[in-house]
């Protein structure tokens, strides 16, 4: 009963595996199509001050798909590294934020803004990638210094020299490196001094944890210490809540992304939030002015 159990066992695996292999099979299609086709969005996350300015914003990906309706990146953006599609929606993501950095820069309120970019592993090992990224930042007109392109810990693992070497070439144009999910991964806090950084992003579990995890809150305050003194801009992900802003304003943390100040906004959204209009002052009517 042993043998016939494994076999079961086996036939239900095999099933499984074969159902899951369609699903890719099917989002891979479907991923092409929206390449090929301009399906895919930005939507942009609003970064905060200590004074509450809104310094720059996250691009973040959307794809809205006519039938599975909105597709979050989590699910489609590691197939997409694994099929290699990920290098013409990497490309397409940073054109989209590049020339939308420069049109900021020609709009007095929002010429100051930063523009941040998530960049996978996968498109950062590919052996054009300085120059590709160069290329298209240089025909946007952007300007560099303004772009900050978010790589993970995972990128710190293997190849250190080359990792070096590429994000040097790209910082010696002027674009900042920022460390995205700092907490998560497995380097060491002397990755810090080892990559040319000029910002660390601390994770939401961080911030999350922080004010009900004592080991938590001392490990995010150490890093925000750390990193201060490394010169390394600190910023926090996933700010939630008024207490968590306060904890983080009090370790030293200046900086804040998070559905407190703002969900991702598509364009026109995050214009509004950029510049409220001014509250609309209904006109007294000269009936309601008439004394009786
Ligand atoms: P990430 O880069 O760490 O982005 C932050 C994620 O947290 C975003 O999810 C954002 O919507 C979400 N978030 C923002 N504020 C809060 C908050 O207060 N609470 C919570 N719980 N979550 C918050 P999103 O947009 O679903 O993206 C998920 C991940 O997908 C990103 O994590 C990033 O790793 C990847 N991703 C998104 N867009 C791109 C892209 O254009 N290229 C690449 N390579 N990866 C992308
Ligand atoms: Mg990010
Ligand atoms: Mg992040
Ligand atoms: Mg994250």
């Amino acid at each position: 009963t042993n043998t016939l159990t494994a076999m079961v066992e086996l036939v239900f695996i095999v099933v499984i595996m074969n159902a899951d292999l369609s699903v890719r099979r099917m989002m891979d299609v479907e991923m092409r199509k929206a390449v090929a086709n301009g399906d895919f969005q930005l939507h942009y996350q609003p970064q905060i001050n200590e004074a509450g300015k809104v310094v720059g914003a996250e691009a973040l990906i959307r794809w809205r798909h006519a039938k599975m309706g909105n597709v979050p990146p989590a699910e489609f953006i590691p197939l997409a590294e694994e099929t290699g599609l990920i290098i013409p929606i990497g490309n397409w993501v940073l054109r989209a934020a590049c020339a939308q950095l420069a049109q900021w820069e020609a709009q007095p309120e929002a010429q100051h803004l930063t523009m941040a970019v998530n960049v996978s592993a996968s498109q950062f090992r590919q052996p054009d990638f300085v120059q590709s990224v160069s290329e298209i930042v240089r025909l946007s007109g952007a300007t560099p210094s303004k772009l900050k392109l978010e790589l993970t810990e995972s990128m710190f693992v293997d190849n250190i020299d080359a990792t070096v070497a590429k994000m040097s070439a790209l910082k010696a144009i002027g674009i900042i490196w920022s460390l995205d999910d700092f907490g998560t991964g497995y380097s060491s806090l002397s990755a810090l001094n080892s990559f040319p950084l000029g910002q660390i992003k601390i994770d939401k579990t961080f911030v999350h944890g922080m004010l009900t995890n004592v080991p938590n809150m001392v490990v995010t305050e150490a890093i925000i210490e750390l990193a201060g003194k490394l010169n390394l801009q600190v910023i926090a992900e996933g700010v939630e809540t008024v207490e968590q802003l306060n904890s983080l304003r009090e370790a030293g943390c200046l900086n804040y992304q998070g559905y407190l100040f703002s969900p991702p906004l598509d364009i026109d959204a995050f214009s509004k939030f950029l510049s409220p209009e001014p509250p609309r002052i209904e006109p007294v009517s000269r009936h309601q002015l008439e004394l009786p």
